[in-house]
């Protein structure tokens, strides 16, 4: 990957009007890698657009700089020369909003299933989160980790390992966070905002979620109806991390999540302990993920979605046991 980074560097050096892209429905990892790299690149004297087609989850708001985030490129952005995508595996991941504009110049990313889409693609599985990607590519591209850059990217290594606890966790992870400390990023605040902290609609989305759990043999699912959200009166069209808890649950392999979305789509969610991989089911589905952690989104309705994705779950993950 050394020449990539060098080359990444020759681009990074010589552009004046950048955009920096991330994935839709984003996460933590997503806005904090987006952030990072944003706002290093504005802070050495670049012209920085920061975009995330989905705009940003009011958890992740209190990051400074999200104020600057926009869902769409500026109208005069012809004078674009440098496009990266940040925490995606496939182009197609960004949303439309790089329509009609050149195939993005670098890519940096951490999942297994990616495409290598862009000109330059530096995508290292072994990362926990893209954000440790860039905390570790910064230096190298030649710019500065202040204090809004490492509170960003501690976000997103939070948010992606859950904490620090997820089974990719390596040294090179917790000392990466360390010197993300080091550079002003406060641990249990940040933690407490991204990873604790829930609205009073998200808790009675739970609620709905966890009541209607289910179980077979070892695998626990449940869905999230549009009439759930609505009872529950949450925003936004995801599962509000509730696929986290029921990742907890004792004597499970597999834990699934099916989220109804307004335009009629499923948006599935599988997690798996150690020895399953799930990322090739999701791509089954047409999406993609990590071994333990993998998504897509598929067409409605949830009845019918729900029995294909756990009928081609067991059969990929289990039958060759
Ligand atoms: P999620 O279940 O959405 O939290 O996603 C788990 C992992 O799978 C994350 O690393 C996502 O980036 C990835 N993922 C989710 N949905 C998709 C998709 N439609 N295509 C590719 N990767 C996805
Ligand atoms: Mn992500
Ligand atoms: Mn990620």
């Amino acid at each position: 990957m050394a020449q990539e980074v060098h080359f990444a560097r020759q681009l990074v050096q010589s552009a004046t009007d950048i955009a920096v892209v991330t994935h839709i429905r984003p996460d933590g990892d997503a806005i904090g890698s987006l952030l990072g790299l944003g706002l290093a690149l504005a802070a050495s004297g670049k012209s920085v657009q920061m975009i995330s087609g989905d705009g940003v989850p009011s958890t992740f708001r209190f990051l400074a700089g999200s104020d600057r985030i926009r869902t769409h490129l500026e109208e005069l952005s012809g004078s674009l020369d440098l496009i990266v995508v940040v925490d995606a595996s496939e182009l197609s991941r960004t949303g439309t909003v790089l329509d009609g504009y050149p195939s993005p110049h670098i890519n940096i990313d951490h999942h297994p299933t990616n495409t290598n889409f862009a000109g330059i693609n530096l995508v290292e599985v072994s990362a926990v989160a893209c954000a440790e990607m860039i905390a570790l590519l910064l230096p190298e591209l030649g710019l500065q980790i202040d204090k809004p850059v490492a509170e960003a990217l501690l976000a997103g290594m939070l948010t992606d390992t859950i904490g620090f606890r997820t089974n990719n966790m390596t040294t090179r992870a917790l000392n990466v966070a360390t010197s993300l400390m080091e550079k002003g990023a406060n641990l249990s605040e940040i933690y407490q905002k991204v990873l604790l902290q829930r609205s009073f609609q998200a808790m009675r989305f739970w609620g709905s979620g966890l009541s209607n759990l289910q179980r077979d043999g070892r695998i626990v699912w449940t869905a999230l109806t549009m009439e759930d959200r609505k009872n529950a009166g949450y925003p936004g069209r995801d599962d509000a991390d509730l696929i986290n808890i029921l990742s907890s649950i004792s004597d499970t392999d597999i834990s699934l999540i099916f989220v109804e979305q307004p335009d009629g789509n499923v948006k599935v969610s599988w997690r798996a302990v150690d020895n399953i991989d799930v990322s090739g089911v999701a791509q089954w589905f047409g999406g993609g993920g990590h071994r333990a952690a993998a998504g897509a989104t598929m067409p409605g309705p949830l009845a019918e979605a729900q029995k294909s994705v756990l009928e081609v779950t067991r059969k990929l993950t289990f039958s060759s046991k």
